[in-house]
């Protein structure tokens, strides 16, 4: 193998709520199972602000966010066995401890000892990074590096919570970024009706929305045309909790996907009763990874993306803060 060179750029977060230094730093060496991965790609998700902001327990700083990576293997650890040249995923559950009740039970996202990309594991924000074998999805074909990204938590997380939904036949989508534009393809080929909610006077997402096959796209303070059998809310606002729960029918559920939001408002019991459910979806298993990604190409899957220099992640990032993208950010640090 070529001589692989020994430094390496990375964007880093040195402190809670200060832009990104980009760094030249030592690359990475795996360790036992792990496997060095030339970074092609690297989504922005929604959580790396929140790691920027702090609102997440346990963030090791210095950090390297990023937690969409799709890349190269081109090194192995001991006991590694990923040969070099495949190309891999690296997603947000980084590493569990494997004995807990929750590991041993099948939710090894709720495992209390996890560790996770971008938050406690150095990320993709950088030309390499290291992980996990154990934790990593080979990726066929299909999509190119940069469309394929944002399947690696936009798309898991959304299937997720797509399955927390059960059958239900139509569901609303309130927030319509990364995750929704993913999910509703997937709830599409699934034969559902999706309905999306947007931020009042975002007609650039309506209109994203009903090109991805949405029935509906309204103003998330609007009324949706028809009673919802459940809903799945992406954006991290609690007052949409209420909102949503006032949309949906009888013994409906409302999934709120996403890692941070902010307080739910206090609301009248009348919207809960009727059996309806609030529940989060949190992480993903491995087994959510492997389902997901053996359904996109069969859909198939299709991504927005708008594709950043490496050294461009700040400005990613706020992009994202301001709500200016349709689809999801990625970063390219070849490019
Ligand atoms: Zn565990
Ligand atoms: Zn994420």
């Amino acid at each position: 193998m070529n001589a692989l060179p020994t430094r390496m750029r990375a964007m880093v977060l040195n402190r809670a709520g200060a832009p990104l230094d980009c760094v030249e730093r030592d690359r990475p060496r795996p360790g036992p199972h792990q496997v060095l991965v030339r970074v092609r790609a690297c989504g922005v998700c929604r959580t790396d602000l929140h790691i920027v902001d702090d609102e997440l327990p346990g963030i090791r700083h210095p950090i390297i966010p990023g937690h969409e990576i799709v890349g190269e293997v081109v090194e192995r650890g001991p006991s590694a066995e990923l040969p070099a040249g495949t190309r891999v995923g690296v997603p947000w559950l980084g590493w569990t401890c494997g004995s807990c009740d929750f590991c041993r039970k099948g939710q090894e996202n709720l495992c209390g000892s996890a560790r996770f990309t971008g938050c406690q594991i150095d990320g993709g924000y950088a030309d390499y990074v290291v992980a996990d074998e154990r934790y990593c999805f080979p990726l066929a074909g299909g999509l190119d590096d940069a469309h394929a990204a944002p399947l690696l938590c936009a798309g898991l997380i959304g299937y997720r919570s797509l399955r927390m939904t059960g059958d239900a036949r139509r569901i609303g989508l309130y927030g319509f970024g990364a995750a929704a534009h993913i999910v509703a393809q997937v709830a599409r080929h699934e034969g559902r009706e999706c309905l999306a909610f947007v931020r009042p006077g975002d007609d650039e997402a309506a209109r994203f929305a009903r090109e991805l096959g949405c029935s509906w796209a309204g103003s998330s303070d609007s009324r949706p045309p028809a009673e919802l059998d459940a809903a799945i809310i992406f954006a991290p606002a609690g007052p949409l909790v209420p909102a949503a729960l006032a949309a949906v029918r009888r013994g409906g559920t409302v999934v709120c996907g996403g890692i941070h939001m902010s307080d739910i408002p206090s609301f009248p019991y009348a919207l809960l009763w009727g059996e309806r459910t609030v529940r989060s979806v949190a992480n993903l298993t491995r087994r959510d990874g492997e389902e997901f990604l053996a359904l996109a190409p069969r859909i198939p899957l299709h991504t927005e993306v708008t594709t950043f220099a490496l050294e461009d992640a700040n400005e990613a990032l706020a992009r994202l803060r301001e709500g200016r993208l349709t689809g999801a950010a990625v970063l390219l640090p070849g490019a």
